[in-house]
């Protein structure tokens, strides 16, 4: 497997032979890495509000991605508008100094191009052999950290992560670029809002496993490298033996209750159970992660990025053969 210093010279070695609008992941025509059109306009607005600054919001290709995302996620009301949702987002109004420092970071991401192609680059390695992304990652104010739906991501630049350690903002680039590549091979299988019975959610269980564990995975190689992994606490929790067997034991505890409830009506208890998936114990994205590892481990780099395109039964599938 190449690590992300080899894979940096190599795409430097193709940018040299084909423009730096031919490097991997990305269309020839396609605009810039990042779109940053979301978080300038929301800047401006906040600097000088206006309804012809909400209406630039809401016109920005961003605000269709996120209410694609909203639309299966239930973030906002299913009938929310472009302009409700832009209007939502800057409902808060930040202080100088909170613009300020977007506005720092958003100069520093803007003249990192090579830092943009090189994270978008870390997830195409993780996808399918002559992957390329139709849409560039949209960088936006106040939308959760990042958001992922079915061909696009973004990253919300005034999250106070980015603030505290800018460096995330790399990491969660090459997360959100693998949802949004895996997604566009396997769209999500259903509105989380239509989720009622336990097949309905082993099935969503199951794909979520593969899209977290993988993009997780994706992120690794330059989570190691970066000026302080061990703050990670699912990059500690993989390269800690005992721990990860305790995490997966919990893992198959939850999968089999659903498993074995078929078509039973899902219970508060239920929705509980999936917390711990998604929250605390993050069991979804760190046992999914290993699995990835081993998948890797068994059938190489080139058999684990496939499976992007087959989806999560033959990742499970997969993994089974490992044990
Ligand atoms: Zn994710």
């Amino acid at each position: 497997m190449r690590t992300p210093l080899e894979r940096s010279a190599l795409a430097g070695v193709v940018v040299a032979i084909l423009s730096s609008c031919d490097a991997p992941g990305i269309e020839p025509d396609s605009p810039p890495f990042f779109d940053t059109a979301h978080v300038e306009a929301a800047i401006a607005y906040f600097h000088e509000p206006s309804d012809a600054g909400l209406q630039r919001i809401a016109g920005t290709k961003a605000t269709q991605h996120l209410l694609k995302h909203s639309a299966v996620t239930g973030y906002f009301p299913p009938t929310v508008s472009a302009l409700e949702l832009a209007s939502n987002l800057t409902n808060a109004r930040p202080d100088l100094e909170e613009i300020a420092r977007v506005e720092s970071l958003l100069e520093t991401i803007k003249a990192a191009q090579e830092r943009q192609q090189d994270c978008i680059a870390d997830a195409t390695d993780y996808l399918p052999e002559g992957h390329r992304f139709v849409e560039p990652l949209y960088i936006t104010w106040g939308y959760d950290i990042g958001a992922s739906m079915n061909g696009s991501a973004s990253l919300n630049l005034a999250h106070p992560r980015f603030a505290a350690e800018p460096e995330e903002i790399w990491l969660y680039c090459t997360h959100e670029m693998h949802h949004a590549g895996l997604t566009s091979y396997r769209a999500f299988p259903f509105a989380i809002a239509e989720i009622r019975t336990a097949r309905q959610m082993l099935e969503f269980i199951r794909y979520a496993t593969m899209l977290e564990g993988m993009a997780v995975h994706a992120a690794l190689n330059s989570r190691r490298l970066s000026p302080a992994p061990e703050t990670d606490p699912d990059y500690l929790a993989l390269l800690d033996p005992p721990r990860i067997d305790a995490l997966e034991e919990s893992y198959w505890e939850i999968y089999r209750r659903f498993e074995d409830a078929g078509d039973r009506s899902l219970t508060d208890e239920d929705w509980r159970q999936l917390e711990l998936l998604s929250d605390g114990d993050r069991l979804w994205y760190r046992v999914g992660a290993m699995m990835a590892r081993e998948i890797e481990a068994n059938m190489g780099v080139s058999g684990l990025r496939e499976l992007s395109r087959h989806g999560p039964d033959a990742y499970f599938r997969e993994y089974q053969l490992t044990r």
